[in-house]
């Protein structure tokens, strides 16, 4: 029988690297049906909404959709689609997967990172207001559920993925209540997991091992706010947005998505790298259960990534975003 999954194209760039990326899903023999729907800043004029009730209705019937990236208008216009499915699904848990390529320009080798990040609070709430004119405030909020909750799953998925280490990061010695209760939850669950190596680091000096030495790091955990930044800067230690999927997980529902944007700079003109859509996907399949396709596509990937004969403009090379789909559903 087929799955059933929500797509959403996105826009921008979206709607190229979704449609390559899902060729090479089909192509791989898995059989999906996917039902798509439309959500963005285009929506607004005909539903006064960027994300209407049908796609939401499609989300929660068939608990799985995959999308590409949204244009979010910074510091005005509507509330960010993506902040907006986390919350609504409550997709509590931010899977972000970083891994070295060979044949991708980059200083590193041999990094395999899985960054866990809390979705769901932390100055994400989106709880500010101004205080007169000239000052501001914003809220962080910390919970020991939400706390309890992102940990655990970062210990779970170390166990599934066969990984031995998780570290958690935190800014504790500043904010001794919100980071500190973080860490704490951290170092409770952690000793619920014997197997498994636990360590605590703070964020400004994660940052500068991660760039010295990423390759020795494995799993890391982390609230809302230090693992959006950090998963961005691991994503430049192997080579770029173009190559980095990302998972939303909640208890009913999971999005899989690329973490890059929508990037209007390169949009409609067939040259943006599809990899990280492609691996969203690899990412959605493992989530199926579907191991044996997932392996077929990431070794794909892997192998024309290596080979560098089709390479998309951001890792140097001047080949289409259809030229190197192909070459990856032609490697299956
Ligand atoms: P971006 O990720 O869109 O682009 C940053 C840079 O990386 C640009 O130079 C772009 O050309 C390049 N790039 C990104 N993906 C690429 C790819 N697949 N191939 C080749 N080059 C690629 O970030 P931005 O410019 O800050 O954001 C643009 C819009 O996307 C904003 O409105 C932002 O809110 C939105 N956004 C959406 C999501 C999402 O929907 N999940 C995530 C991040 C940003």
């Amino acid at each position: 029988m087929a799955y059933k999954i929500t797509f959403i194209p996105g826009d921008g760039i979206g709607p190229e690297v979704m449609k390559a990326a899902k060729r090479v899903i089909k192509a791989s023999g898995v059989s999906i049906d996917f039902e798509e729907v439309e959500a963005g800043e285009k929506l607004i004029e005909k539903y006064g909404t960027p994300l209407p009730g049908k796609a939401l209705d499609t989300i929660a019937k068939n608990k799985i959709a995959w999308k590409g990236p949204i244009t979010t208008p910074v510091g005005k216009g509507f509330r960010s689609v993506n902040v907006a499915l986390r919350q609504k699904f409550n997709l509590y848990a931010n899977l972000r997967p970083i891994k070295t390529y060979e044949g991708v320009p980059s200083r590193y080798e041999n990094i395999d990172l899985l960054i866990v990040r809390e979705n769901t609070e932390d100055l994400y709430a989106g709880i500010e207001h101004m205080v007169g004119e000239d000052a501001a405030e914003s809220i962080k909020i910390i919970t020991r559920k939400a706390s309890e909750k992102i940990v655990r799953f970062a210990f779970n998925t170390a166990i599934e993925q066969g990984r031995k280490k998780v570290t958690a990061v935190h800014k504790a010695n500043i904010m001794k209540c919100t980071d500190g209760l973080f860490l704490n939850v951290a170092r409770e669950i952690a000793k619920n997991y014997p197997d498994i190596l636990f360590e605590e680091i703070i964020v400004d000096a994660m940052s500068m091992k991660l760039v010295m030495n990423p390759e020795k790091y494995d799993v890391l955990v982390m609230p809302n706010l230090y693992g959006d930044i950090l998963s961005d800067m691991a994503a430049g230690l192997v080579g770029g947005l173009g190559l980095a999927p990302g998972a939303n997980i909640g208890d009913q529902v999971a999005i899989f998505e690329a973490i890059h944007g929508s990037a209007p700079d390169i949009a409609g003109k067939n040259i943006a790298n599809p990899t990280a859509a492609i691996l969203s996907g690899v990412m959605m399949l493992q989530f199926l259960g579907e191991y044996q396709a997932a392996n077929k596509i990431e070794q794909a990937v892997a192998k024309v990534l290596k080979q560098r004969t089709k390479t998309t403009c951001d890792l140097g090379g001047n080949s289409s975003t259809t030229e190197f789909t192909q070459a990856v559903i032609h490697a299956l």
